[in-house]
């Protein structure tokens, strides 16, 4: 990729996404589950710009989405509305009334409180709601606690006996479809374990509900497979599905796999030009055009991205990656090895094709980046850069 060239055509920050290595990554995924009945859902969340959501439609995949939003996105960007998932802690009843509507594949409920509103609200509708229901297996991903939600102590799901409770009570009603299970341990997983114990306590509950008569036709696993920022050691898909799959003997099941972050983080790109170099006392500054606002990870999580300094060369000393932004939290990298460097040096940070441009706000009146897809060598754009105009646009009216 000549990220010299783009930068000069789209300028800087800017994201840029390689769809051919997204392909290359929902292949080695789906192939993983070959000879099962299987759907790759796309955690929309993770890369939401719509051109991206309709490549992974045009390859066959299916949506999770944890807003009306990103249902409304998936729809617009082709993804066939039985392939469409709905989930998360907090849907509002619109949300809801708009999904089923729009008669999804199925809505996943995280609290008994919810299954009451879908019911209620598919009554007011005469229409009969497709649910599945998030277990949470309490079991420790070992992730990053922001990432984890397996566990009892983190919001997600209900655990396995409220879970069955709200399963016969969606049987025994009339506008409520028990379709699905889900599980969604948490992010940025890197052992396997974990992963095999979780879909263990899910398959036997499957088996609980088969014999009250409760046939599920999904198996929702959730996303989470993690990739390598830095020198991680990841899980092949291969051995995912495996595991999962050894926890399903007998069941004729849908396995439904939400990945987000493996199929797009390692295809993007965050291209920043540097602006000043600083030292105070020892301490080396790099000050860049790019900024929390743009690229949210290294301040929420401590995140590591890999950065490229593009064609420089020679000794390297350490310094902080720094934007614009008025935070003392507003950095892209602590203490990175890099060498001398000069106005309009492009740095590339990479695995930025996840949980980048879509954490992304307007903090400090900064207009977000472009976003430019790559495919077979070629180039466009697939969001234009903010203006200013497109900042005030929703307050001008009102100012006196
Ligand atoms: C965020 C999320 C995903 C995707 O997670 P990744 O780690 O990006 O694969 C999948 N399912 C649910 C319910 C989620 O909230």
């Amino acid at each position: 990729m000549n990220f010299k060239e783009l930068a000069n055509k789209y300028q800087t920050p800017l994201y840029v996404y390689d769809l051919d290595y997204m392909t290359k990554q929902y292949e080695a995924l789906k192939g993983a589950f070959r000879g099962r009945k299987a759907l790759l859902a796309y955690a929309v969340k993770a890369n939401s710009n719509l051109s991206v959501v309709r490549h992974f439609a045009k390859l066959g995949a299916g949506a999770d989405c944890v807003s009306i939003g990103e249902v409304r996105r998936a729809f617009l960007a082709g993804i066939p509305k039985y392939k469409i998932i709905f989930s998360g802690v907090g849907k509002g009843d619109d949300e809801i009334r708009e999904a089923i509507e729009r008669d999804i594949l199925y809505i996943n409920l995280e609290s008994d409180g919810e299954l009451e509103r879908v019911e209620m609200i598919a009554k007011e509708l005469g229409a009969q709601a497709r649910i599945s229901i998030r277990v949470n297996p309490n079991i420790d991903p070992k992730t990053h606690p922001y990432i984890s939600t397996g566990l009892h102590a983190n919001k997600f799901g209900v655990d396995i006996n409220t879970a069955k409770r709200m399963y016969i009570r969606a049987k025994n009603s009339q506008h409520l479809d028990p379709v699905g299970i889900h599980s969604h341990i948490g992010s940025q997983l890197t052992e396997l374990d974990p992963i095999r114990e979780a879909s263990e306590i899910v398959a036997d509950l499957v088996r609980s509900l088969q014999a009250i008569d409760i046939d599920l036709k999904f198996f929702d696993v959730g996303g989470g497979l993690g990739i390598k920022y830095k020198d991680e050691t990841t899980i092949d898909p291969y051995d995912y599905a495996q595991a999962i799959l050894g926890t399903l003997t007998g069941l004729d099941i849908t396995v439904v796999g939400e990945p987000g972050r493996y199929l797009t983080a390692n295809a993007g790109y965050f291209l920043t030009k540097v602006m000043y170099e600083k030292k105070n006392d020892d301490k080396r500054f790099v000050i860049v055009d790019g900024a929390m606002n743009d690229l949210i990870r290294p301040s929420l999580y401590n995140a590591y991205h890999y950065v490229e300094a593009v064609d420089k060369e020679g000794e390297t000393s350490r310094a902080d990656i720094v934007g614009p932004v008025c935070e003392s939290g507003d950095f892209l990298a602590k203490d990175y090895e890099l060498p001398a460097l000069e106005h309009d040096d492009l740095l590339v940070i990479h695995s930025a094709g996840a949980y980048g441009f879509g954490m992304g706000s307007n903090y400090n009146t900064r207009g977000r980046s472009a976003e430019v897809a790559v495919e077979e060598g070629q180039d466009r754009l697939i969001r234009r850069r903010e203006t200013f105009e497109d900042l005030i646009a929703l307050e001008k009216e009102f100012l006196d």
